[in-house]
């Protein structure tokens, strides 16, 4: 797939910026960190993602109870935005908030609306996990992975229409295949991700979190938790339905550090972090789960 090969592709041409950007920063990058682009099908402008991503957050914050707690809101939309700012997207309007349900869970919609449930905050052991889980949502969003996806279902449509407007294919058979290939898109919630796309926010968000400041230790040990969890239905089920293969995921993350050791001395951990969770334990419990995503 054209995201998935062409930061390798782009390796050389890369190399001149990464190496400047490190000596700035002082971090020793690797000059193959992925930074994908839009996939050449993927016309849509960063304001058109924002827009259609706002569109969808409106119907999510419908269909799910947003927890509405403005000092712990804050923290993760600080903490969010404190990784955003150092992801390949840092242009884009980010929002983070918190969804009241115990199931441990986090999802994101394009451009930039990324939501944690409250379970996950009390999964996580440390700010560091929880930077990590972030910025593995917003490299979904930084590698394009819904708006490709948009992208090609709304070039289906377009096919589709034109072979109607043909006289190619009846009304009845336009319904079916539309239902088959195009349809309502704002489904963002329950898309599943593939195993590179996986891959691919992993290696983002470890990047990511990083260059936020963040020990990479913290998405790698949150995933490890979580493949204790494979085959054992519980409530981390929705986070491994939307992110498989999490034991993978920890070997792929962890021989990357081999050969790229991170930087010593990052954040792990923060008072506001252990505030946030005394806050979270005081508040009334989570209402019964109706549909989650
Ligand atoms: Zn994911």
């Amino acid at each position: 797939m054209m995201r998935h090969t062409h930061f390798l592709r782009q390796r050389g041409k890369m190399l001149g910026g990464l190496v400047l950007l490190a000596v700035l920063t002082g971090l020793p990058l690797r000059a193959d960190e992925p930074n994908p682009s839009r996939a050449f099908y993927n016309t849509f402008t960063d304001e058109e993602e924002m827009a259609m991503g706002r569109k969808a957050a409106e119907e999510t914050e419908k269909q799910l109870p947003i927890l509405i707690e403005p000092l712990l809101t804050a923290y993760v939309n600080h903490l969010g935005q404190k990784v955003a700012k150092e992801s390949h997207r840092p242009q884009l309007q980010y929002s983070f908030k918190i969804v009241n349900t115990d199931a441990v869970n986090a999802f994101s919609l394009p451009g930039g609306f990324v939501y944690v449930n409250r379970g996950l905050l009390e999964f996580v052991n440390n700010e560091s996990e929880l930077a990590g889980v972030l910025a593995h949502e917003i490299g979904h969003v930084v590698a394009y992975h819904s708006m490709n996806d948009v992208a090609r279902r709304s070039l289906v449509d377009q096919g589709m229409y034109q072979l109607q407007k043909a006289g190619l294919v009846n009304d009845q058979q336009m319904a079916d295949m539309m239902q088959r290939y195009g349809g309502p898109m704002l489904l963002f919630v329950d898309r599943k991700f593939s195993r590179e796309e996986e891959s691919e926010a992993d290696m983002l968000g470890m990047y990511n979190a990083i260059r936020a400041g963040y020990d990479p230790q913290g998405l790698v040990g949150f995933l490890a938790r979580l493949s204790q969890f494979v085959g054992n239905p519980s409530l981390v089920e929705g986070l491994l339905m939307n992110h498989p293969l999490p034991g993978e995921r920890v070997k792929a993350l962890r021989a990357e550090l081999r050969e790229h050791p991170a930087p010593s001395g990052l954040e792990k951990d923060s008072i506001a972090f252990r505030a946030a969770r005394l806050q979270l334990k005081a508040l009334p419990p989570a209402p019964p789960p109706k549909k989650q995503p």
